[in-house]
């Protein structure tokens, strides 16, 4: 039985560097002309409320996304970011945050497709309400583990595998790497991008140790003494300037976010 539900952590700092990845990659399909496919394999609920009772609890939002609001952007991937949850929120509310397949539905071009699952029964129901009406995207009550397979393109199309697991059960570090290989092995034009947690128990660097041709980017926040000290994003097959992009970017994070 799932319990983990996103809204706890929205806009969070975690959420600010993943956020910002995939807006860099998305930004690089968006000039293609033939079809692109988005795979989301742990969408949540789309787009999260950041006045909400969820928000309001932990209020993770204010040391991430909060930060950047009135800042003067000076790299790409950050303004990209930034923009991207502007234009969301003023097509929604000034406190709505959108998550993975918010910002892939705003970013993505008429003849993209994007396939989200979620398992989490309340947080596919929402899910459902939130993007169900857009007809470009397929969103899948099912447990990805198991399914993956069943909605992959063929193996030369264009697209984007984003693995964002809630880590709720401790088996997820070693079959989440399994689940990110197999992918890359049957759908092999695909850029893959693998979202873990740092925690002190450190569990994360045995999925990296099965994760084989990918690069790192970590980002670690000021020095606490419980729950995760930092995020990090693994991404293979990343396009050609991605990684200059994302770097720069990450440092101007950092400088803003942990000053
Ligand atoms: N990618 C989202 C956040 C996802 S949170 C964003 O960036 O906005 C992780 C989600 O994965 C949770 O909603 C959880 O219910 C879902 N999940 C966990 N295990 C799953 C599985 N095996 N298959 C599909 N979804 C799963």
């Amino acid at each position: 039985m799932l319990s983990y539900q996103h809204g706890y952590h929205a806009g969070n700092f975690a959420d600010v560097h993943k956020h910002t990845a995939l807006c860099l990659l998305l930004d690089h399909f968006a000039s293609n002309k033939k079809i692109v496919t988005y795979l989301d394999s742990h969408a949540g609920r789309g787009f999260y409320d950041l006045s909400g009772e969820q928000s309001e609890k932990t209020s993770e939002w204010k040391d991430g996304f909060g930060k950047l609001t009135d800042q003067s952007i000076t790299t790409k991937g950050l303004e990209l970011y930034t923009q991207a949850v502007a234009r969301f929120q003023e097509d929604h509310t000034a406190t709505s945050y959108p998550g993975s397949p918010a910002l892939t539905q705003l970013l993505m071009q008429d003849n993209h497709h994007g396939v989200f699952f979620e398992l989490h029964p309340a947080e596919f129901e929402c899910l459902k309400e939130n993007l169900g009406s857009d007809k470009r995207l397929r969103l899948v009550y099912k447990d990805v583990q198991n399914h993956l397979a069943d909605f992959m393109p063929n193996r030369t199309q264009d697209g984007l595998l984003l693995i964002d697991p809630s880590y709720e059960i401790k088996d997820d570090y070693t079959t989440i790497a399994k689940l990110a290989t197999f992918a890359h092995k049957r759908w092999k034009a695909a850029v893959i991008m693998i979202w873990y947690p740092m925690l002190p128990e450190r569990r994360h660097e045995d999925l990296k140790a099965n994760l084989k041709g990918a690069t790192f980017y970590e980002l670690i926040g000021p020095m606490k003494e419980r729950g995760m000290y930092g995020t990090g994003l693994a991404v293979i097959n990343a396009p050609e300037g991605f990684d200059n992009a994302f770097v720069k970017a990450a440092d101007e994070m950092k400088a803003i976010l942990f000053k």
